[in-house]
């Protein structure tokens, strides 16, 4: 199991906290060397599933990245989480000390509600046309993305049939205000449902789609090599 208990997780707005230090480092984290602490509890997303990290300060020093070390590849829940910091940053911290953290709520809020639409558009790509596979996001600002496989690569889609279809599906869902679920599996891994379908997923998520606003498809393209299509999104 995780060391670390991820508050993160339990879908709250909370962007303060104390935690208690378990382990102090430094070395190479994610090709960067960084001074790095392991906590008790975190508020601290950490960059994965195509979110970015958390941006925020512990004791007042600023984090400069959040990482992931996933133990076990079969079991999603053993993980430890590093709060990094810059090599040249003071570091006046032990293990054992308790520590206030405070996370950017506003850059929280974006990346949750970008991380959100990115599942809409997954889901509503799906159901319109059951023969695109999502299987990877980007839900960075400004180049958010959803890519799926082509299972049927001699179709010819309209970009312009898509943007429309999944524009207004989402539209529609989100004036339904579907509630986001969360609940975690048996064997340790957490699922997320908006609409259909449980899918794994350890992003951050709004609670209700009603904050999220209209989400404009962007762009639409076509790796016939790859057998890929790339849904691009933004907020409007
Ligand atoms: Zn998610």
């Amino acid at each position: 199991m995780s060391q670390v208990k991820s508050l993160y997780m339990e879908q709250t707005d909370t962007v303060r906290h104390k935690a208690v230090i378990m382990r102090t480092g430094m070395g190479e984290v994610n090709k960067k060397k960084y001074r790095w602490m392991q906590l008790n509890e975190t508020i601290f997303h950490p960059k994965g599933g195509g979110q970015p990290s958390d941006e925020g300060t512990i004791a007042g020093i600023q984090v400069a990245y959040v990482h992931k070390i996933i133990q076990d590849k079969n079991r999603l829940d053993h993980y430890e989480i590093l709060h990094c910091f810059e090599e040249n940053q003071a570091f006046p911290f032990q293990e054992g000390d308790q520590v206030a953290l405070c996370i950017d709520g506003e850059k929280r809020k974006l990346h949750s509600k970008l991380h959100t639409a990115g599942h809409l558009v997954a889901e509503a790509v799906k159901k319109n046309y059951p023969d695109l596979e999502g299987y990877q996001g980007n839900h960075y600002p400004n180049e958010s993305f959803v890519r799926f496989k082509m299972l049927a690569p001699s179709v010819a889609y309209s970009k312009e049939e898509i943007k429309k279809k999944v524009e207004a599906e989402i539209l529609l869902w989100i004036q339904e205000d579907l509630p986001v679920h969360v609940q975690m599996s048996p064997s340790g891994l957490r699922l997320v449902k908006m609409t259909q379908d449980w899918t794994p997923c350890g992003g951050t998520h709004l609670n209700s789609l009603r904050d999220l606003g209209p989400v404009e498809i962007t762009d639409v393209t076509f790796n016939q090599k790859e057998g890929t299509a790339t849904v691009k999104y933004r907020m409007t």
